[in-house]
């Protein structure tokens, strides 16, 4: 199965209480695809970068088998730059700078080879252009989008306009909030979900994440882990597990989106244990299983 990822690539610069990293490799489609990667081998990313991310940051994809024939290099174009600062409880995060560069100017044209894509995780960018990514794909199997603060505020119209076209959708807690203008987190997910995504996830960072379908609701913990690093791209890396194990399995119900959720959660746990992406770098298919399986002991008990 075919997934097609567009989001940003870009270069970060984190804080957290437990040191800093600067011009870090991020984006939402980087950590998308690399997490996704772990279970599909016909990835294809589509983004925007400038001549300063080098060839090297490009090889790390290549190398994890992600095809980049639709990441545009822009000659003399500056990279997009996030810098975010976490706080102590590591739940909340400050957003130091966003600088679009290359991303202000990015038009999401999807080349002929990639409209026929099975599965489309939308990763986080501005609504219009993910709305405009899905006018150019014929008759996806499943759309998943995710998005920020940064588009609730700043494009909230336009955000209504594209969840209309999305099958899940996946949003934080205070985002789901805002998004919905409501505190009840249960009421929040009746209001998105009639915004047009008839799945929705809530995820709650370190006290796991929310499943609403037809079906009602369910609840997956989060792993118990003593040191989060930093959280950057837990969210991205979470859409890209859940996307790529229901690309894998190939059948989406009930009991499938169940399980893609404890797999963007077992994903998610890897990424937050180093900076960025360096994590999902060095991260092994056994280790996935092994913490997949823990993920199902969490909660079992026997009557
Ligand atoms: P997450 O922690 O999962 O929300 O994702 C963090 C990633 O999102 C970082 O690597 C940033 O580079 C990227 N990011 C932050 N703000 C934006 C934005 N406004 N548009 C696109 N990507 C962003």
């Amino acid at each position: 199965m075919s997934l097609l990822v567009v989001g940003s690539l870009a270069f970060d610069d984190l804080e957290t209480p437990f040191g800093s990293s600067k011009n870090t490799l991020g984006g939402s489609a980087t950590y998308i695809a690399l997490a996704a990667s772990f279970f599909i081998d016909e990835i294809h990313m589509v983004g925007v970068v400038g001549e300063d991310f080098g060839e090297d940051n490009l090889n790390l994809f290549r190398e994890r088998n992600i095809d980049l024939g639709g990441v545009k290099v822009v000659p003399n174009g500056k990279t997009f730059r996030w810098a975010g600062r976490y706080h102590y409880d590591m739940n909340t995060r400050d957003t130091i700078e966003t600088q679009l560069n290359v991303l202000a100017d990015f038009d999401a044209v999807i080349p002929h080879q990639y409209q026929q894509a099975k599965y489309v995780c939308l990763g986080n960018i501005d609504p219009v252009l993910q709305k405009k990514v899905l006018s150019q794909v014929s008759r996806p199997k499943l759309v998943v989008c995710d998005t920020m603060n940064f588009w609730i505020e700043g494009k909230p119209k336009e955000l209504q306009e594209t969840l209309q076209l999305v099958d899940v959708f996946i949003i934080n807690d205070s985002e789901a909030r805002l998004l919905a203008k409501e505190p009840n987190l249960i009421k929040c997910a009746r209001l998105i979900r009639e915004m047009g995504p008839k799945t929705l996830i809530i995820k709650k960072g370190e006290h796991g994440a929310l499943l609403f379908t037809d079906n009602g609701v369910f609840s997956a913990p989060a792993y118990p882990l003593e040191f989060i690093y930093d959280p950057t791209g837990a969210g991205d890396t979470f859409a890209g597990g859940f996307t790529g194990y229901l690309a894998k399995v190939g059948e989406i119900n009930e009991m499938t989106l169940r399980k893609a959720v404890l797999y963007g959660s077992t994903m998610a746990s890897f990424c937050v244990e180093r900076f960025g992406a360096e994590r999902l770098f060095e991260l092994s298919p056994l280790e996935i299983t092994d913490r997949y399986q823990s993920f199902l002991e969490l909660s079992r008990i026997e009557e």
